[in-house]
């Protein structure tokens, strides 16, 4: 069984970064080198995750209570929980399949008199084109925070120089992970050394705890080897567990306890060795063997398939997803012939706030209930990928032997 999806992380990263647990020590130097090659003039921080990032901003800001936060409506929840936390108020703004993220005049409706800052997620590895946003932020005053998680691709993009913040994560499933560790980088030299001093004052992530998680990950890095993943699908399936739950519940970051209390440390010397090293170890190999595995289903793709965020300038694939009409069935026809998809995702619809619900995003709720995270990767021979090609070609046929109504969207373009 193909694993749907392969932790972008080698044995030797592994070995190093437990190695690093016992030796790292410079903090303070690990943690410049990380920024400088974010940021050759100071401008990025290295933080625990994304997610303490964005609470050290919003700390740092201090934007006034009822303050509204426009947010492409598709995003993990702790996103717009952490907006909340601050006393502002999240508004979702519709996103358009092909691109994934809103058209301009979908901002330009959502906004108010409130609004004193946007969050854009660059989504599945797709680059969005943010010039049309960056001018209505600009003409508007607004703040541009750009959420880059899913689409590190190396040193090509570190950023839209435009955007106020740009948020880079190096979570477990993420590109080049490090299984924990996020970096922001802030234009506003202010506004980062308020950030800095902050964290500065934050206790140290626990080293015994960075280690412990490396050894759960190399065990599931072991697990997603092909066949080793099919015995585990089945040792779940005989204990009568559902093995999207089981892996959905072991990778989720801060479970349990105080969300807030968890976030908030600094990242210790060997996370922080970790991160460095796949910096600047950094081999551009992997993400363009995926992203041409991925053009090349593209190609082949039967009618009624459609694939969000084609028509994006940019798309490196860090997931592959279709949209189809009966996802259920679909996931079945490509177990039954060895390829985990899966409907579980890790990404929510941003709710609206009370009262205002004619801005219910309602394009992100229909792609979300219609999706269908495919297993690809470089590791996956092309002829395996044709043959997942085939399986759909049938799945998506159903049951009544003809083809089914395709994405009520327009055809989407072929990459
Ligand atoms: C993973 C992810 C985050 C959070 O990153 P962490 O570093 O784990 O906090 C935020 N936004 C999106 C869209 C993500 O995929």
């Amino acid at each position: 069984m193909y694993a749907r999806k392969r932790l972008d992380i080698g044995c030797m990263d592994l070995a190093s970064g437990l190695a690093y647990g016992a030796l790292a020590r410079d903090e303070a130097g690990l943690r410049g080198r990380i920024e400088r090659w974010f940021s050759t003039q100071g401008n990025a921080l290295a933080c625990l995750s994304v997610r303490s990032g964005l609470d050290l901003y919003l700390q740092a800001l201090a934007l006034p209570r009822g303050s509204e936060v426009l947010m492409s409506s598709l995003t993990i929840p702790d996103m717009w929980r952490i907006i909340e936390r601050h006393g502002l108020v999240p508004v979702p703004v519709d996103i358009e399949t092909e691109t994934l993220v809103p058209r301009v005049q979908s901002w330009e409706a959502a906004a108010g008199p409130r609004t004193r800052a946007v969050v854009v997620a660059h989504l599945f590895g797709a680059r969005a084109d943010l010039s049309g946003l960056v001018r209505l932020a600009r003409a508007r005053g607004w703040l541009l925070l750009e959420d880059c998680a899913q689409a590190f691709t190396g040193a090509d993009y570190t950023g839209a120089p435009e955007a106020d913040v740009s948020m880079f994560s190096f979570g477990p499933i993420k590109t080049s992970t490090a299984l924990a560790g996020g970096v922001l980088t802030v234009r506003d030299p202010a506004v980062l050394e308020r950030m800095r001093a902050t964290q500065a004052r934050y206790g140290l992530q626990s080293r015994w705890g960075f280690s412990s998680r490396l050894l759960k990950y190399s065990c599931l890095v072991a697990l997603s080897k092909r066949p080793v993943y099919g015995a585990f699908v089945k040792a779940c399936e005989m204990a009568g567990r559902d093995h999207d739950h089981v892996i959905q519940s072991s990778v989720r970051g801060f479970a349990g306890g105080d969300f807030f209390e968890k976030i908030r440390h600094r990242p210790g010397p060997a996370l922080l060795a970790l991160m460095l090293r796949r910096l600047e170890g950094y081999d551009g190999r992997r993400v363009e063997g995926r992203a041409a595995r991925s053009r090349k289903l593209i190609s082949i793709l039967p009618e009624g398939v459609a694939v969000p965020g084609v028509q994006s300038p940019f798309h490196s694939f860090w997931v592959f997803t279709i949209v189809c009409d009966d996802p259920q069935a679909v996931v079945a026809a490509l177990r039954e012939q060895g390829f985990d998809a899966t409907c579980a995702a890790t990404l929510s619809v941003v709710p609206c706030p009370p009262g205002r619900e004619r801005l219910d995003p309602r394009q992100a709720r229909a792609l979300l209930a219609r999706t269908v995270y495919l297993p690809v990767y470089p590791e996956m021979p092309e002829r395996e990928v044709e043959r997942m090609a085939a399986v759909l070609r049938e799945a998506v046929r159903g049951p009544r032997g003809r083809v089914q109504e395709g994405f009520s969207a327009p055809r989407l373009a072929r990459g």
